[in-house]
């Protein structure tokens, strides 16, 4: 194949773990889906503690959770245990709690990368959080990431894709050599830091839901070109594996290459892609504004 036809039909998963029983129950069963049908993904690893209990305070909050709650039967995907971790049953930690789990993604060759230290802290309290605690938030979250990985992250994609000016600034240090924090359209080099960009652009089942979810996917696929799909282990992993199962055998038949993030950065022509400020923006299916 011509190299410049390379990056005409490739795909990355990008699999989010949130949650402890997305680690210890979805990554395993997401691990014999890809392993089936030969498919590399990047797990985006939760390190620290499940915080998700404190959603239900959400609910009083924000009537978009609510309905969003209700679409997607979250005690049916995430369990009723899940849903009290943080508030009346304390936080358990979830990569860090599985360290055979963390081997068994390397050893299938798949790419690991950091997500989060706390994830629910950081999507429903980042605003209102000073930048030490964002830099220990990072300190911790890498530090756990190496002690189970032996080494750094070379990636970090931020909780629900939520970031602000600060986060950007302080992101510098860590010499990332890529980020995935935002649902852009396509990959763009973020302004100021000079960090490449590889968004997840295309939606999740949790957002357009899993009846209309796959023509919806399929239909964007149909054009060609880079396209992130962006997958998370509590659902995928869980009561919507089949759909999901589905969804790969469409997207093997329009032809699609899969690959991992850390190829596709290296797919990407970092001198033509645009140098820009990433902006916020409530998509539809999601509860609060994403990065795009
Ligand atoms: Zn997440």
């Amino acid at each position: 194949m011509p190299s410049d036809d390379r990056s005409k039909k490739v795909l990355g998963i990008k699999v989010d773990v949130d949650t402890y029983h997305g680690m210890k129950n979805g990554v395993p069963r997401l691990l014999n889906i890809l392993g089936k049908h030969d498919i590399k993904a990047t797990f985006f690893l939760s390190i620290g503690p499940d915080a998700s209990g404190r959603a239900i305070l959400q609910l009083i909050k924000n009537p978009r959770f609510l309905k969003k709650m209700v679409r997607t039967n979250a005690v049916g995907l995430y369990g009723l245990r899940t849903a009290l971790y943080g508030t009346v049953l304390p936080s358990p930690m979830i990569a860090l709690s599985f360290p055979e789990i963390v081997q068994e993604i390397l050893s299938e060759g798949h790419e690991i990368q950091f997500h989060a230290w706390d994830h629910r802290r950081w999507q429903d309290e980042l605003h209102t959080r000073s930048r030490d605690w964002i830099r220990d938030w990072l300190e911790k979250g890498i530090r756990g990431f190496a002690e189970l990985t032996g080494q750094k992250p070379s990636a970090f994609g931020a909780p629900a894709w939520v970031i602000d000016d600060r986060v950007m600034e302080i992101l510098v240090d860590y010499r990332f050599d890529y980020l995935s924090c935002t649902r852009a359209k396509k990959p763009f080099i973020h302004e100021k830091t000079g960090v490449v960009e590889i968004p997840s652009d295309l939606p999740c089942f949790e957002e357009v839901g899993v009846s209309e979810g796959i023509s919806i996917i399929t239909s964007i696929l149909k054009d060609g070109g880079l396209h992130v799909l962006p997958v998370h282990a509590e659902v995928e992993g869980g009561i919507w594996g089949g759909p999901f199962i589905e969804l790969i055998e469409q997207i093997k038949k329009a032809d699609y290459r899969f690959a991992t993030l850390s190829e596709i950065r290296k797919l990407l022509p970092a001198n033509e892609l645009t140098v820009r400020k990433y902006r916020m923006e409530l998509l539809p299916g999601r509860s609060v504004p994403c990065a795009v």
